[in-house]
């Protein structure tokens, strides 16, 4: 079976700029699974993320080789529009994201809702919906541009969650957020996925994608060098070669091993190691 995102040979190389910064990449997403996206600065995650989004090619311009299919679909024959309405994208950046022409919480959580033309009451009820499942309805009649960055993020969030896409492409939403923020973060993203959503996230705590995602995709130098299930990936020795983090608990397994303590299995997630 063919997954809702499928690339094939896909390289592209920004207008400025000699080199590719992806390289033939061949990936196939699954309906409804949750992918972590790692890699080190300047491995070309958000360049991905631009590619499964439709910015590249369709507002990026560069050199775009291969096949990017949504849904079965080549990424060529969507509008922008309407790759919008189906790929929530949550920027890296959430002062980028935020429209900057609102002047409440609420307002900016409502505005794509407005501009799909959807029935006043419907905005309400699922605006207010997701203030309380983003826990920001305290921030409601604040000013958007007032924020922190960590509301910034969650407000981004909101706005990208309230118009109930069916892939999310969320490039490190918690990068402002405290640990107990991130965990929430974390926990929208399960409830998204229980309720269907296709997740790719882009983000450096590992121990937080051992624990709640399916696959990890390794970048390196725009090449995936790694792409399985969570824990054959942080399993593999390769992946000891590309200078990214293990999750914590993995990291000190390694280390007792390196030191010569018997373990018959490297625990990825925190919990495995009492086993
Ligand atoms: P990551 O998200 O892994 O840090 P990026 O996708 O942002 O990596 O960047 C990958 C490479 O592409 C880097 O070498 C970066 O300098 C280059 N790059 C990113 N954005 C642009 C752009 N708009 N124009 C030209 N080069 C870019």
């Amino acid at each position: 079976m063919s997954g809702i995102i499928e690339l094939k040979n896909v390289s592209y190389r920004y207008p400025v700029g000699d080199e590719k910064v992806l390289k033939d990449i061949h990936l196939s997403i699954e309906k409804g699974s949750f992918t972590a996206i790692v890699g080190n600065n300047g491995s070309g995650k958000t360049t991905l993320c631009n590619t499964l989004r439709g910015f590249i090619p369709h507002f990026y311009k560069g050199e775009l080789d291969g096949e990017v299919m949504i849904d079965g679909k080549s990424m060529l024959d969507y509008q922008l529009g309407q790759l919008g309405e189906k790929i929530g994208y949550v920027f890296q950046n959430p002062f980028i994201q935020i429209s900057g022409v609102k002047e409440t919480v609420f307002d900016e959580v409502a505005y794509g809702l407005e501009n799909l033309g959807v029935a006043v009451e419907d905005i309400r009820t699922r605006v207010e919906e997701v203030l309380t499942l983003v826990k920001i309805t305290h921030l409601r009649g604040k000013n958007p541009n007032e924020l922190s960055g960590g509301q910034r993020q969650r407000v981004a969030l909101a706005a990208i969650i309230v118009m109930d896409p069916e892939l999310l492409v969320i490039d490190e939403p918690t990068s402002q957020l405290d640990p107990i923020g991130t965990e929430h973060v974390f926990d929208i993203i399960r409830l998204m996925k229980e309720r269907g959503k296709t997740i790719l996230l882009v983000e450096h705590k590992m121990d937080l994608i051992a624990e709640y995602a399916d696959r990890v995709i390794v970048l390196h130098e725009g090449e995936v060098v790694l792409n399985g299930p969570v824990r054959e990936v942080f399993g593999n020795p390769d992946y000891a070669k590309y200078g990214i983090q293990y999750p914590h608990v993995t990291e000190v397994a390694l280390q007792l091993q390196k030191e010569g303590v018997p373990l018959n299995f490297v625990p990825i997630r925190n919990e495995e190691l009492a086993d």
